[in-house]
Formats: C-alpha cells, sequence, structure tokens
C-alpha cells in the first residue's frame, strides 16, 4: 500500500513510514458476545432516531458493541431524501470504528448511531463519486472541531489524496483560525492511503480490510471492500454493476451490503437512463444472482433506486434467486456479523419498519 502522507497543517507529520495504518487490537475488546441469542436477522436500531436521548446500554447501538457489527449510516443515493442520507455505514467493534464512504450527514448519523466523534478516525471510499464524498469534509473537520486530536486516515482509490489536499485547502482559513485564535484547536491531521486491490490488506484494530475492483460504468476505480472479522466476513459492493468480483470477495460471507434498483420498474425507464443504470449499477435481480454466487448467508440492500417500486418488490426480486434472509436497509439499522440464523426465524424480509 502507498501510504501518502499528506497533509500536517503547522506541525510535522508523525505518522510512521513502516505501517501506519495498523492498529493493534486492544486488549479490551473480547471476542466474546455478551449478547444474548447469537446472530439475529432483524436489524437493531442504533441509538439514536429524531429527538431521542443518546441510547446507553449493551443493546443500545454500535458504540456499546462487543462484537463486530454493522451500522448503516446512509442508504440514500444522490437523490436529497431528507430521510436517508448519503451512502456511508460504520463497522464496530469494542472501540475500533471503520468507516466505509462518506455521504453527506455521515457525522450527525455517526453521532446519531451512538459513535463517539473521536472514535471517527478511519475511513475507506469506494470511488470518488460526489454521493459518497461530500460527507468527506464533514469527517475531515467536525470530529477535529470538536476534539478530536488523532489523525483521520482516509483510505481509496487513485486521487483519494488529491481531494483530502483540496479540501484541506478550501478550509485554509479555519484551521487558521482554530488553532492560532483562542479556540487553541491542536493542528488538524488527515493522512490519505491510496489503496488497490492486490496489494497487503489493511488492518485496523480487529478489523482486516481489502478492497476489489468493481465495475461502475466509466470509473476506472471503483471498489468494493471485502473486511474480516472474527465473527465472519462483511462484503461492501459500492456502487457496481454486476460483477463475479462481489461473488469472489463474499465467498461465504456472513453479510453482503449490495447496491440494488429496482428490476421492473428499470424496464419503464427512457433509454438514457437504462443505459446508465444498466452500465454503472445493479438490479435487485442481479443481486441475487450474486448473492447465490459468493454464498453470501445473509444480504442487505442500500443505495437503493425505486423508481416507484416498494421495499418489498426489490426484497422479492432478490429472493427470485437467493434464498437466504434479505433485508431492505434503512438508516441507523444495525446488523451483528454472524452466521444467519435458522430459516424458522427470518420471518418475510423486505417490509421491515423503517426506522424512522
Ligand atoms: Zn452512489
Ligand atoms: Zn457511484
Amino acid at each position: 500500500m502507498r501510504a501518502l502522507c499528506l497533509l500536517v497543517v503547522l506541525a510535522g507529520c508523525s505518522e510512521p513510514a513502516s505501517d501506519p495504518v495498523e492498529v493493534a487490537p486492544r486488549a479490551g475488546e473480547a471476542p466474546s458476545d455478551p449478547d444474548p441469542g447469537g446472530p439475529e436477522l432483524e436489524p437493531r436500531t442504533a441509538a439514536r432516531t429524531r429527538g431521542a436521548p443518546p441510547a446507553t446500554g449493551p443493546e443500545a447501538g454500535p458504540s456499546a458493541a462487543r462484537s463486530p457489527r454493522v451500522v448503516l449510516l446512509g442508504t440514500g443515493t444522490p437523490i436529497p431524501d431528507p430521510d436517508r442520507s448519503g451512502p456511508a455505514l460504520a463497522l464496530t467493534h469494542g472501540d475500533t470504528v471503520v468507516l466505509v464512504d462518506a455521504g453527506p450527514g455521515v457525522v450527525r448519523r455517526a453521532i446519531g448511531a451512538g459513535l463517539a466523534p473521536e472514535a471517527l478516525r478511519h475511513v475507506f471510499l469506494t470511488h470518488l463519486h460526489s454521493d459518497h464524498t461530500v460527507g468527506l469534509p464533514d469527517l475531515m473537520f467536525t470530529p477535529w472541531v470538536v476534539g478530536r486530536v488523532e489523525p483521520l486516515h482516509v483510505y481509496g482509490p487513485p486521487g483519494t489524496a488529491a481531494m483530502v489536499e483540496h479540501l484541506r485547502a478550501a478550509w485554509v482559513h479555519d484551521q487558521r483560525v482554530r488553532t492560532a485564535g483562542l479556540e487553541g484547536s491542536a493542528p488538524l491531521t488527515v493522512v490519505a492511503h491510496e489503496v488497490r486491490p492486490g496489494e497487503a490488506a489493511t488492518v485496523v484494530g480487529p478489523f482486516r480490510i481489502e478492497p476489489f475492483a468493481a465495475a461502475h460504468g466509466s470509473w476506472e476505480h471503483a471498489y468494493g471492500y471485502r473486511i474480516d472479522t472474527d465473527a465472519g466476513i462483511v462484503v461492501v459492493s459500492g456502487d457496481t454493476g454486476p460483477t463475479d468480483a462481489v461473488a469472489s470477495a463474499c465467498d461465504g460471507c456472513a453479510l453482503l451490503i449490495h447496491e440494488a434498483y429496482a428490476t421492473a420498474r428499470f424496464e419503464t425507464l427512457p433509454a438514457a437512463m437504462r443505459r446508465y443504470h444498466g452500465a454503472f449499477h445493479t438490479s435487485a435481480r442481479e443481486v441475487g444472482r450474486v448473492a447465490t454466487r459468493g454464498r453470501a448467508q445473509q444480504v442487505v440492500l442500500t443505495h437503493h433506486l425505486l423508481w416507484g417500486a416498494t421495499p418489498a418488490d426489490v426484497v422479492a426480486e432478490v429472493r427470485e434467486s437467493f434464498g437466504g434472509p434479505v433485508a431492505f436497509g434503512e438508516d441507523l439499522a444495525v446488523y451483528p456479523v454472524g452466521p444467519a440464523a435458522s430459516p424458522q426465524a427470518q420471518g418475510e424480509r423486505g417490509s421491515q419498519p423503517s426506522t424512522r
């Protein structure tokens, strides 16, 4: 991996040259899960929805998780839906938090999920489409303003380093005032790491993270990520057309988080839209085939494009070829990582109540 120690404001870069990204597992992160009942299929709702105080306790949200879990921070698309934040999710285990993508609203959703701002220190970008990165300056600056002193590590495809540098430059006056003025802020440090498939995996606490090449239309570099945890593998498709790369990365994964559009409605779209979405994205029907080939234990749909279809319609399209549990992701839904529960416990998916 080429680690680009990019950005240090008013201070020298303190990142070691040898392996700046590996964080040793913490002694307190026991692999055992105190939560009873093992894996579950119904997602929990993360700590906080509108107007509610932050929840506490082991069942409340990812900040309390002693076993790995995924919380969806944003399940939206470029469409500015007030109920769906921009694409982002968090993997958490104990005190370790790894984010994938930084869509608009990422920091506020993370706080809503019960995550501490100073824990937001590692983000992996699938690609540099604006809907997945408009929240990056938020992630760089907001936790820093409220007290994060450790570096933010930003991992992503080629172009990530330049994006980080441009964002730093865009707020140069903010940094000067906050560090030199009465606020007395510590210097902002953000370290960009441009990663490529096939290179050494990145280890962050208990997670081992590897990019793989997705098939996102004309994007030269678009990734999915495979994240190994001690309870199973999580695969995040990122934005992609149907590709065997996702199935290969999954290979029996505990949780496949895949983008999806409504297959039947797609057929009704104008030709230009069909050309675009057919090249850049994956139909729910195709998600089912990918999940089956990859022997996924559970599928969670995100980055949905419905065009008037319902969540149940889309889930049904996945289930045409995939026999396992399928969830229609909602913002702040939490999924423990682990083997799928018995089919008897699954119930019907796809019409789960909103978390809002
Ligand atoms: Zn997108
Ligand atoms: Zn995209």
